[in-house]
């Protein structure tokens, strides 16, 4: 920044020679008529240290959706089909520490009378459809698979529901035990989200009490399962110890299954066992002190490079970052609440996040505040 000042001082001080030089001319007349290559030279003064990607970071985009009411937000995607936005949110609930006893879903409490699953439409955020009133608990992950089925996992029943496009009743797949936590073959404990691939195998991260990630065949078959809840040591952690997997990205080119590990602050990556591969190896990682806590992930391979998007939390840390697969942060942002009209600043306990297929819109659903925005990509 500093060079930026000195820069602008320095280009001052040689304008106000200039205009000296020529005592016959006007101030004003001088600069208008120079004006095109006096913003070249200011632009090309000593900015080439500056970052260059400010430009591109996203803007959000004002009232959308307008006037659409949300509970806490627990999972957004796009469907891949029309480009709809979906919201898997609270309603009147809220996790607060009476929540659960221990793993299970304290006692007395009913389901969501609210929809929970609201499809919106992207470009004026109207609701086009929603259903899901009295069926969930705690409203966890979302996500569209390349058909249009919706899937869902609910963190007070310990399942995970399919419901196939167009369908407001689920499919014959639920997996889990109804509010029943567990760490074998047929439970899960608070499952946070699923990620499908185009063959239809998917994946669950499962979840808050296990540390693992479960791959099952499109009939809901177990196929493969990997990971180990965080022991909690502060030594080296393990590549496959997870303290909260809460998230996932499937990059079905790249035949690797990624996991926000959000507690440990990092996006751990393993073969996705397609192709008859073998599931669960480790890959790679993105680790960097500046993310705090992965709250949530998405693959872009839209740009001119790829890209993972994540929305990191709560605040003080909560952002929007951008970054390569060098793990190179392109950007971090955040929305100017100002505008948003909020007492917000920036974002509060973002949850999730979900890109545009033509990788222009980026989607995050917040705890806090209860909202979801909608950033538009310049
Ligand atoms: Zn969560």
């Amino acid at each position: 920044m500093d060079r930026v000042v000195i820069s602008a001082v320095l280009f001052l001080v040689v304008l106000a020679y200039g205009v000296r030089a020529r005592p016959s001319r006007g101030y004003e007349e001088y600069i208008w008529e120079h004006l095109p290559e006096l913003l070249d030279r200011l632009q090309r003064l000593d900015y080439a240290d500056e970052p260059i990607i400010n430009s591109l970071e996203p803007r959000v985009v004002p009232h959308w959706p307008n006037g659409v009411k949300v509970g806490q937000v627990g999972g957004v995607a796009v469907d891949p089909i029309n480009g709809d936005v979906l919201i898997f949110h609270r309603g009147e609930r809220e996790w607060g520490y009476n929540s659960f006893v221990g793993d299970e879903f304290a006692p007395g409490q009913s389901t969501i009378k609210n929809d929970t699953i609201l499809r919106l439409d992207r470009t004026t955020g109207q609701i086009l459809d929603s259903f899901g009133a009295d069926r969930f608990y705690m409203p966890h992950g979302l996500t569209v698979d390349n058909a249009g089925n919706i899937w869902v996992t609910d963190v007070a029943l310990h399942q995970v529901m399919m419901f196939p496009r167009g369908s407001h009743e689920p499919s014959d797949i639920v997996l889990g035990t109804a509010m029943t936590p567990g760490s074998d073959d047929d439970h899960f404990c608070k499952p946070t989200d699923v990620a499908v691939a185009s063959n239809g195998d998917f994946f669950v991260s499962d979840g808050y009490c296990n540390g693992r990630i479960m791959k099952f065949s499109k009939d809901g078959n177990l196929l493969k399962q990997w990971g180990k809840r965080s022991t909690g040591n502060t030594g080296p952690l393990s590549e496959d110890e997870f303290f909260v997997p809460h998230s996932l990205a499937l990059i079905e080119a790249r035949n690797i299954i990624c996991v926000a590990d959000r507690e440990h602050g990092r996006i751990q990556c393993f073969s996705a066992g397609m192709n008859g591969t073998e599931a669960g190896q480790f890959v790679r990682s993105f680790d960097n002190k500046e993310f705090g806590k992965v709250f949530a992930i998405a693959y872009d391979n839209n740009g001119p490079e790829e890209a993972i998007y994540l929305v990191s939390g709560p605040i003080p840390n909560a952002y929007l970052f951008k970054i390569n697969l060098n793990g190179q942060i392109l950007y971090r942002t955040e929305p100017p609440n100002r505008m948003l009209g909020d007492n917000f600043e920036g974002f509060g306990q973002p949850h999730d996040i979900a890109v545009s297929h033509d990788g222009r819109d980026i989607y995050t659903g917040e705890i806090v505040p209860k909202r979801i925005l909608k950033f538009r990509q310049m």
